[in-house]
């Protein structure tokens, strides 16, 4: 890339990054890690929220684990006492009695104590429903029979009462050999509805207490449907497979995100499985990051609007004021001054400063204006006469002849020219020939004041006097009075004939009309003293006058 494209480049990146646009970019930069810490606080809030949930369920899961293995050891105590009192008590033939009057009907593990006999048939229960019954065919009986030991049954739903129950047997053989009734017990499972309903009305988490098939026995109150039906096949699979008999408790994510939590009823294939669908439950957190989001994106929105107000208040318009009272007092307004009441504090000195400098250069703009003045006065005007020298008489001569283009008057000149003045700068000296020429310059002056002429010097020792609205017999008058007042000022001059100083004046006047121009005044002036002089010097002569009858008519020259 050639450096002229860069330098372009450069100048359009220039452009672009103005005031306003790094402000935004600042109000960014500050907003942003704000903005960031605050969406990382949010995800970390979510993150620990569902590992609570999480951890409350398997809580949860693990008391109920713990819960009914209590219950289990409880049950087992009270089955091995009253198996004991059974085999003592059968001699006497009132086992039944002495049982159910030696229990306490609100012991807070069982429900309900039964002694079924070899056959399977109950003839003795707490509960006068269950005496009569037939568990024969139940496989918790069966394996206390052939195991001579506790056992406690998988869970279920009670033939008379519908409700789902775990029972626990001890065949009185495993203490008395001869004797073959089992004791049952039905267990209190209050726990289950306990920890059933604390985990009811969770957003995002399903419970399910499954049998060792997988079919739903409980459920919390609000997800009732569920009981009876089976389980999905991925949670069974994980359900069922999850926990060998030395683990309580497992879990496990699926690929749906959901987490799996199992815990199985110890002493039984009952499971308690709890679902976590981590969607679900950060549903209300991710509402919350969401508004907090919008909320982070209104507040980036206030922050660039108030950056863009700030900049454009704060800095873009007082520049654009500060730079528009410069152009104005660049373009000649002298006046031009910040106004800084308007303006932020900040530029208040820049602004100070500014109209500082601004009223320098106005006074500098006046001296200089007079300083010109002065030397365009200078410029027009003769040091040693006082009045004014070819340059400003030039000026005035057309000005005048313009007037009198205007106004239809004569304009009269008088060209005057000292006689044999070089002689007399021979005989007392240049400074004394310069004394001369200062004194006639104050007749002339006087003379112009006296008939409202203009007076000048012409150059050398000759000199000149306008007379406007004069016409040629009263220029000519004023010319002898020239003529005349200078003789009078009897300045010696042993050389002249006259023995004094004196002048010759040549007189002329036109009407400055049609196509006649100021030098041809001048020109018929000047012959006019050319023939003062050589009518003897010391002399008036008249020469070249325009009478104005006829203004289309050229100057005529009259010798
Ligand atoms: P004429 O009567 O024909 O005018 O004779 P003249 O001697 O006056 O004329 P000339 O042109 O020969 O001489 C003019 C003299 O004026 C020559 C010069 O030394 C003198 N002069 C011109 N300007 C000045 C000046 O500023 N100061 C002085 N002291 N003399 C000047
Ligand atoms: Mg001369
Ligand atoms: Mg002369």
């Amino acid at each position: 890339m050639s450096r002229i494209a860069i330098v372009r480049k450069k100048a359009k990146l220039r452009g672009l990054l103005g005031i306003r646009a790094r402000l935004v970019i600042l109000a960014l930069i500050l907003v942003c890690p704000l903005m960031l810490d605050r969406v990382r606080l949010l995800e970390q809030t979510r993150t620990t929220e569902i590992a609570a949930v999480a951890a409350t369920v398997a809580t949860l899961a693990q008391r109920a684990a713990d819960a009914q293995r209590e219950v289990i050891s409880s049950v087992e105590a009270v089955l091995k006492s009253a198996a004991y009192i059974h085999a003592a008590a059968s001699a006497v033939d009132r086992s039944c009695s002495i049982l159910r009057a030696s229990l306490r009907v609100d012991l807070p593990s069982i429900r309900m104590l039964s002694i079924a006999d070899s056959r399977g048939i109950i003839h003795c229960s707490t509960s006068a429903m269950f005496v009569g019954s037939d568990v024969s065919e139940r496989a918790y009986f069966r394996r206390a029979l052939e195991s001579h030991d506790f056992v406690v049954s998988d869970f279920l739903i009670g033939a008379q009462s519908g409700k789902g129950t775990i029972l626990a047997a001890y065949p009185v053989s495993a203490i008395d050999a001869g004797e073959q009734a089992v004791m049952i017990a039905g267990m209190n499972l209050d726990w289950l509805s306990d920890i059933m309903a604390n985990l009811a009305g969770r957003p995002g988490v399903s419970v399910a207490l499954i049998d060792g098939e997988g079919t739903v026995l409980a459920t919390p109150p609000d997800q009732r449907s569920k009981v009876g039906r089976k389980l999905g096949q991925a949670e069974l699979d994980f359900a069922l497979g999850a926990n060998p008999q030395n683990r309580d408790l497992a879990t496990a994510q699926s690929d749906s995100g959901q987490k799996l939590s199992v815990s199985r009823i110890p002493g039984t294939n009952a499971r308690l499985v709890v679902t976590l669908d981590e969607g679900t439950v950060s549903a209300a957190i991710s509402r919350e990051i969401r508004t907090a989001y919008l909320q982070l994106a209104l507040v980036c929105v206030f922050v660039l609007l108030g950056a863009l107000i700030a900049a454009e208040r704060l800095i873009v318009r007082p520049i654009s004021m500060l730079t528009s009272t410069a152009k104005r007092f660049a373009e000649g307004d002298w006046t031009a001054r910040a106004a800084r009441a308007r303006l932020p504090s900040e530029f208040v000195p820049l602004a100070r400063a500014f109209n500082a400098m601004a009223a320098q250069l106005g006074q500098r703009e006046r001296e200089l204006v007079a300083i010109n003045s002065n030397l365009t006065v200078m410029a027009s005007m003769d040091m040693l006469s006082g009045l004014a020298n070819r340059r400003g008489f030039q000026n005035r001569l057309d000005i005048e002849w313009a007037r009198g283009q205007q106004t239809g008057h004569c304009l009269a000149l008088l060209m005057l020219d000292v006689d044999h003045f070089k002689p007399f700068n021979d005989s007392y000296g240049h400074p004394e020939g310069d004394a001369c020429l200062s004194r006639i310059g104050e007749v002339l002056a006087a003379v112009a004041d006296d008939t409202g002429g203009f007076a000048a010097r012409y150059g050398g020792e000759e000199f000149c006097l306008l007379l406007p609205n004069t016409d040629a017999t009263a220029a000519r008058g004023v010319g002898e009075l020239v003529r005349a007042t200078v003789e009078r000022l009897a300045v010696p001059h042993r050389t002249s004939e006259f023995q004094r100083v004196t002048v010759s004046v040549g007189v002329a006047a036109a009407l400055p009309v049609g196509t006649a121009a100021a030098h041809e005044l001048l020109e018929a002036a000047d012959a006019a003293l050319y023939a003062a002089k050589h009518g003897g010097r010391n002399t008036v002569a008249e020469h070249g006058l325009v009478r104005g009858a006829d203004p289309g008519e050229s100057m005529a020259i009259a010798s």
